[in-house]
């Protein structure tokens, strides 16, 4: 017999164990990339076999299914998500599923410049484009393989597109976190967008990298207000999503601080992954998971599928355990989709 009342919380926008609201779904749907950032993988990579990546009926099944049970915001990630062939198709979908009101997309930018438009057309609200200095030299040796003109082309793009747009820098010590930080917060001045600067995460695959190399939240306004000037905290300083904003006096756009290592926010957390082979993850930074792939396989209905993620989602972990150095192993940033 089913019990009801894991169920009965969750139908009214989904609730875990610790009263946290839990409405945003981030789905990889790839986890292979067109780049190989230094802190993100190792540059020979060994990528799933297609047959282990969820088709995209599966995809968007699960989003039925997450529309249903009240979550209301998905994000496409990866890998590069950009490199999935269905992906303005997934988006068309997604925007006419019930219950889902915001999609967003995660990408490194270099082929937005030709998806913007139907991109558009097919309904996203809004794409996060990683860049993690404005130096070219610098930007090739950051990610290996990419051109920064491709990711301004992106940037023009989805401007043009009316779509909204954040840019995403992970800050590495000894890479990107002298002039590279401040030219980036300097683009908020005349444009419209939120810069936001990401604490370096350690994952399993890639410790060797990312060990040593986070630098905090304190450094960075510390570094920015020294040549700025005092920054002028938003939202009387409650968070947007995951990241602290602030504003250069009199500029354009914004600054956000995404800080999971100095200054966690587990307890305003209220997201899953799914990763590209369709596991649920319930914490990008613990190794806790289940898996759908294999529900779905095995011909569970929807019935059983919809109780089996309301029931996990309940147990979501309150949060990370970094500081005892908790570092999750099973998979790489590339893997879950950040
Ligand atoms: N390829 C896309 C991109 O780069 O935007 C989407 C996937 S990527 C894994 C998502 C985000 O995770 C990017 O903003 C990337 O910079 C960030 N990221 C990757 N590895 C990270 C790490 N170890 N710590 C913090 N952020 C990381
Ligand atoms: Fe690819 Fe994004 Fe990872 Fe860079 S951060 S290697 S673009 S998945």
């Amino acid at each position: 017999m089913k019990t009801a009342p894991d169920t009965a919380v969750l139908s009214d926008g989904g609730r875990d164990r610790h009263g946290r609201t839990i409405s945003y779904v981030r789905i990889s749907l790839t986890d292979v990339c067109n780049l190989r950032c230094v802190y993100c993988m190792p540059e020979k990579m060994t990528f799933r076999k297609k047959q282990e990546l969820l088709t995209d009926e599966e995809v968007l099944r699960l989003i039925r299914l997450f529309g249903g049970i009240g979550f209301r915001k998905v994000r496409f990630t990866g890998g590069e998500p950009t490199l999935r062939s269905s992906l303005v198709e997934i988006i068309r979908a997604t925007r006419e599923t019930a219950g889902i009101e915001s999609v967003g997309l995660t990408t490194n930018g270099i082929l937005l410049d030709n998806l913007a438009r139907p991109l558009g057309e097919a309904g996203l609200d809004s794409v996060n484009i990683s860049i993690d200095t404005l130096d070219r030299d610098r930007f090739r040796e950051i990610t290996r393989w990419g051109n920064l003109d491709d990711v301004f082309a992106g940037i023009r793009a989805a401007t043009k597109e009316g779509l909204r747009i954040k840019l995403n820098c992970v800050v590495s010590r000894g890479w990107n976190d002298e002039q590279d930080v401040l030219a980036l917060a300097a683009l908020t001045i005349d444009n419209p967008w939120q810069v936001r600067f990401i604490e370096l995460m350690p994952f399993g695959n890639n410790a060797g990298f990312q060990v040593g190399r986070t630098v905090t939240e304190s450094e960075l306004v510390e570094k920015i207000t020294a040549r700025f000037g005092p920054l002028e905290i938003q939202n009387e300083g409650r968070l947007d999503g995951e990241a602290r904003v602030y504003r250069i006096p009199g500029a354009a756009g914004s600054l956000g601080f995404i800080s999971p290592v100095s200054r966690p926010f587990c307890s305003a957390c209220n997201r899953v992954r799914i990763t590209a082979d369709g596991i649920l993850r319930l914490c990008l930074l613990r190794d806790e998971e289940a898996d759908f792939r294999r529900r779905i396989r095995e011909g569970e209905d929807d019935d059983s599928l919809r109780d089996a993620l309301t029931r996990a989602i309940y147990r979501k972990p309150w949060g990370h355990d970094l500081k005892s150095d908790a570092f999750p192993n099973k998979r790489g940033m590339s893997e879950i989709g950040g």
